[in-house]
């Protein structure tokens, strides 16, 4: 859990974020610059890098289940929602601790820029 990983340090507490969600294995908060009307950031509490870098795939999975959740909660499941997971340079990833992106709330295009 490195000392200076953004996402460890909200989950530590150490940084204030709008906490949506707490798992044993993950947290759920809300973007600090939401790019859609609902916005939640999903973390695991290990600090993984990027997507490539996880050993055991429940994790994603269990990610999911609260993405999928926080969408029903959050009132987007019927209308729609998306999960992203940008990884690495190309993919847009800005913070290296592994996170989904839900996203819903407004219509979505495709393809992403
Ligand atoms: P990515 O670009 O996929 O690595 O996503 C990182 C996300 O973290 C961006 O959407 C940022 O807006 C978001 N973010 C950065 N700092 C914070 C923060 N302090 N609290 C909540 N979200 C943040
Ligand atoms: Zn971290």
């Amino acid at each position: 859990m490195p000392d200076d990983c953004l996402f460890c340090r909200i989950i530590r507490g150490e940084i204030p974020a709008k906490l949506v969600a707490e798992t044993p294995e993950c947290v759920a908060f809300r973007d600090i610059d939401p790019q859609a009307p609902t916005h939640i950031v999903i973390v695991p509490r290990a600090h993984i890098p990027t997507l490539s870098d996880v050993k055991d795939p429940l994790i994603v999975g269990q990610m999911t289940r609260l993405a999928t959740d926080l969408a029903k909660s959050e009132g987007v499941a019927d209308s729609g929602f998306r999960v992203v997971v940008n990884t690495n340079a190309h993919g847009g990833q800005t913070v290296y601790h592994l996170h989904m992106h839900l996203l819903g709330g407004r219509r979505m295009g495709w393809p992403p820029g």
